[in-house]
């Protein structure tokens, strides 16, 4: 009986992996299983920052870089900011990382002493309280309601700050929810936040994945105190479906930076250099095959939300971004005989064949998350054999 760290001992599973491993299984079984549960895009990554990868590898370019990221790396993000949010920032404020997930466990490993506060707003994405423990800290939640789609109101905020507060995380548009909070919702939180002198964590990984005529606002770009205050998180894995290249970065404070960078120095040296080249051509190439994933997921969302809303017990309010739709569920398991939307979770799993993940993982007991990073047939499919699910049970 090996004997562990406290620190992992805490560490709760993702719920993600789990569904996703059971629904590997089945398949490996030769069960027809449709996977809903994925957080990655499915296209390959656009040929042209393929084409760099393999040029630089040729060129020799396979040996360390600096710790922060390439200066070139960083120049093509601080450009990336000057166009899309009008904001500027020095390479001492930006540094490269192994993902955006990396971003933001280095980050709290900087800002956080024993039992210092991170506010999380539920839904939240399952890495942000594990991560949080990890560095010693404490996640406070606050619960974004279903009836204000799923966002946080100012006053919440305000009334979750204590002396211990370092933090507050703003993940938009979010995953789970696919909730975007518009320029105004983000001007209200950034003043509590301001006026009680706690960092801002602003998670724009899906950026680039907006519907309708939603527009994506960094709480940065809304003025330089704000700017001050917030360190962006992003990355190029949902953006430019470059999840196993393992790129992403954080922008802001420059000693914040700067400690993050030191701390990556001795433990993961540098981002992978092959990748750090394929992601200059993400941001420096063309734009449109960002822009025509993006078409794509807009397509599917509409379709499938609105054949999700016509099952009995099913309520899902329309996602302005990410990919995924998040129902709310409750009522369709009380209907098919479950007290809690697990046991219909995983009763879907196993008698209906399609893999969704519980909102219970997500902090929201009542809804389950669906994916549409998968085709429109399989999608299509995976609705109606939830619906015949509900159907005959009903
Ligand atoms: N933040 C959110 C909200 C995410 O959903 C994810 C990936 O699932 C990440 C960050 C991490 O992305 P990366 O693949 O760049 O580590």
């Amino acid at each position: 009986n090996v004997q562990l760290a406290q620190r992992v001992k805490a560490l709760t599973p993702s719920t993600t992996l789990a569904i996703t491993a059971k629904a590997k299984e089945m398949k490996a079984q030769g069960i027809d299983v449709i996977g809903l549960g994925a957080g990655e895009p499915d296209f390959n990554t656009p040929d042209h920052i393929i084409e760099a990868a393999y040029e630089s590898l040729k060129k020799g370019q396979t040996k360390y870089t600096p710790s922060g990221g390439l200066p070139e790396l960083k120049d093509a993000i601080i450009g990336k900011f000057e166009k899309d949010q009008g904001i500027s920032y020095k390479r001492s404020e930006i540094i490269v990382t192994t993902g955006a997930k990396h971003a933001l466990y280095t980050l709290f490993q900087v800002i956080l002493d024993e039992g210092d506060e991170v506010i999380i707003p539920t839904p939240y994405w399952v890495s942000y309280p594990e991560q949080v423990k990890l560095a010693d800290g404490t996640p406070v939640y606050i619960e974004g309601k279903e009836e204000n789609n799923f966002k946080i109101t100012p006053e919440q905020l305000h009334a979750a700050i204590t002396p211990k507060t370092k933090a507050v995380i703003i993940n938009s548009p979010s995953n789970p929810t696919g909730m975007l909070y518009s320029k105004e919702e983000l001007e209200a939180l950034g003043e509590v936040a301001l006026k009680h002198n706690i960092w801002i964590i602003s998670d724009e990984i899906y950026e680039k994945l907006i519907y309708g005529t939603n527009k994506h606002v960094s709480i940065a770009e809304l003025s330089p105190a704000l700017k001050e205050q917030t360190i962006i998180i992003n990355g190029v894995s949902k953006s430019h479906s470059m999840t196993g290249w393992r790129i992403g970065y954080a922008a802001g404070n420059e000693q914040v930076i700067k400690a993050m960078t030191d701390l990556a120095s001795h433990s993961t040296s540098n981002p992978t250099a092959v990748s750090q080249y394929g992601s200059i051509a993400a941001y420096e190439g063309t734009q449109e095959p960002v822009e025509e994933m993006r078409k794509a997921f807009e397509e599917r969302l509409n379709i499938v939300h609105s054949k999700l809303n016509e099952i009995p017990g099913v309520s899902c309010l329309k996602p302005q971004g990410a990919f995924y739709l998040f129902p709310n569920v409750k009522e369709a398991a009380l209907l098919t005989g479950f007290n809690d939307v697990d046991g219909f979770v995983k009763a879907l799993l196993e008698e209906a064949k399609v893999a969704v993940i519980p909102g219970s993982g997500f902090g929201a007991p009542d809804n389950i998350r669906l994916s549409y990073a998968t085709s429109l047939e399989l999608l299509e499919a995976a609705v109606a054999r939830i619906a015949d699910f509900v159907n005959s049970h009903a």
